[in-house]
């Protein structure tokens, strides 16, 4: 049997049918177009659509319902599997889990019961080089599965509509709503909506993302317990970390994330540019994973529950494709805002979604679509470029540990610049100034990185990106 047999048939025997036809799909469907048009008639003008707010897609997205439902909105949510089925864990920091308490999702009591663990720190650890800890980051580990089981109580007790194995095949705007049309068990569907939210996660980012992040791994147990490096801490959070340098063109990363007592979240990944990433890769990916893994952590790993996908990214370093009508808005994975450096796209939703379904019930009160609903962070006019170069790494076979080196240099500068910056880099909070000093002081300490960028960014691409930090730079001294 082939590694990537085996992976497959590991992911069904341990995560069950729905999730192997879920790698499926992914891995067929990575480089899908965004939004299928074929004859569909937009609804009629004056008609009265049968909900204010289709949500399409039943994930994470699904935070935004119960905001939406108090306003009074009538909303349905469609998913082509289960709605608020954790396919993923996820972490935060403490202050970013506070909007789920104000939104009504959980209370504070309830919120608590969903940290499985909290670190005593964090670290980013490079091949070759040094172990940085900081504090403040993704110190949080969330019951996924807990979460979007609350969020899917709040939302049917708001009286959203949850149709689960309903496929969105088709959207098609007019002047007053949009016409929405696929497949369930029993049949093909239509339906209309003042506006649909496409939550479609990566499935429907094409076009909005120029960056991708196959990710793979899951829940494990059996791994040594213990503070030297191949043995998980349980109070420690590892964030990054590598343990080679480049192999098949891909700086592959660890992390693992420390949950229920023996438990822990351990996953792969490497970012690529979108285009560069074809069918298929996902199952890739668990092979290696599966391989590779007792060279990261010893013990008698056992997987328990697989998790995994493709995170998307936008690098900025380009305009991003608009939506087709005000009244079809890309969110969460699918409008790929988030941190194109550290793909926190559950972090990102955590800050979003109040604000989100402020601007949807705004837009609809004055009788528009709303279009953007995802406010962008200044930082990642600046974080992109960065994502770009280790998307694409040098591939000469003498350069194979260049990126740990740059990434090494990176983070000891971090490190260096005291707990604040470092911590406001991965929160995605660091600001133009600090930044700036981050570039020129990671740049004395590795200057091979000018000619990395002029290789990767081009003469042009470099002048942009110097142009948007001097824009940030004096938007900050003139605040
Ligand atoms: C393995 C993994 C681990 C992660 N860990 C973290 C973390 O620790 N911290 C962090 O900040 N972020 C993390 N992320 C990122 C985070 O999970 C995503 O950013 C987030 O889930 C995006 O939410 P979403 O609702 O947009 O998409 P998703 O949660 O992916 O939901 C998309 C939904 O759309 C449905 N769908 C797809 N196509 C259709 C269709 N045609 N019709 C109807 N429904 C459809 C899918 O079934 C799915 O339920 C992780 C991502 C992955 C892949």
């Amino acid at each position: 049997m082939s590694a990537l047999d085996r992976a497959r048939d590991l992911v069904r025997e341990r995560g069950g049918a729905e999730l192997a036809e879920r790698l499926e799909h992914l891995d067929a469907r990575a480089s899908a177009p965004a939004v299928t048009l074929g004859p569909i008639r937009a609804p009629d003008r004056g008609a009265t659509p049968d909900f204010d707010v289709v949500v399409a897609g039943g994930g994470l997205a699904t935070l935004i319902v119960p905001s939406l439902c108090r306003a009074g909105l009538r909303v349905a949510v469609l998913d082509r599997g289960e709605i608020g089925v954790s396919h993923r864990e996820w972490n935060a920091a403490a202050h970013e889990l506070e909007p789920l308490v104000r939104a009504g999702i959980v209370s504070s009591t309830e919120l608590d019961a969903l940290v499985l663990n909290r670190y005593r720190d964090g670290f980013c650890r490079w091949a070759g080089g040094g172990t940085y800890p900081v504090q403040g980051v993704l110190d949080h580990a969330i019951d996924a599965g807990g979460l979007l089981a609350a969020t899917r109580r709040a939302s049917e007790a708001l009286g959203a509509t949850l149709r689960p194995r309903h496929e969105v095949l088709g959207l098609r705007a007019g002047a007053s709503g949009v016409t929405v049309v696929g497949r369930a068990a029993d049949g093909p569907f239509a339906l209309s909506a003042r506006v649909v939210i496409d939550a479609r996660g990566a499935a429907s980012s094409a076009g909005r993302a120029d960056l991708l992040c196959p990710t793979v791994g899951g829940v494990l147990e059996g791994l040594a317990e213990g503070d030297a490096p191949d043995e998980i801490d349980p109070t420690v959070g590892e964030i990054l970390a590598t343990t080679e340098g480049l192999r098949d063109a891909r700086q592959h990363i660890w992390e693992a994330f420390p949950g229920r007592p023996r438990q822990t979240t351990v996953y792969l990944f490497y970012y690529a540019p979108a285009a560069q990433v074809g069918p298929g890769v996902l199952t890739a990916l668990y092979a290696r994973f599966f391989e590779t893994l007792p060279r990261y952590k010893r013990g008698e790993a056992r997987l328990v529950k697989p998790t995994f996908g493709h995170i998307p990214g936008w690098s900025r370093l380009k305009p991003q494709a608009r939506s087709i009508s005000p009244r079809i808005v890309p969110f969460g994975d699918s409008a790929a805002r988030h941190s194109p450096l550290t793909f926190c796209g559950f972090g990102k939703m955590l800050r979003t979604f109040e604000p989100a379904a402020a601007r949807v019930v705004d837009a609809l009160n004055r009788g528009e679509g709303p279009g953007d609903i995802t406010p962008e962070e200044p930082i990642h006019a600046l974080t992109g470029a960065l994502a770009w170069m280790v998307a694409r790494p040098p591939v000469r076979p003498d350069q194979a540990d260049a990126l740990n080196r740059l990434l090494d240099a990176a983070f000891a500068t971090l490190h260096s610049m005291g707990p604040e910056p470092y911590a406001a880099l991965l929160r995605d909070e660091m600001g133009a100034a600090d930044f700036t000093r981050f570039l020129h002081t990671t740049s004395r300490l590795r200057p091979e990185v000018y000619a990395e960028v002029h290789r990767v960014l081009g003469v042009r691409g470099a002048g942009r990106w110097a142009a948007s930090l001097a824009g940030r730079l004096l938007a900050q001294l003139a605040a």
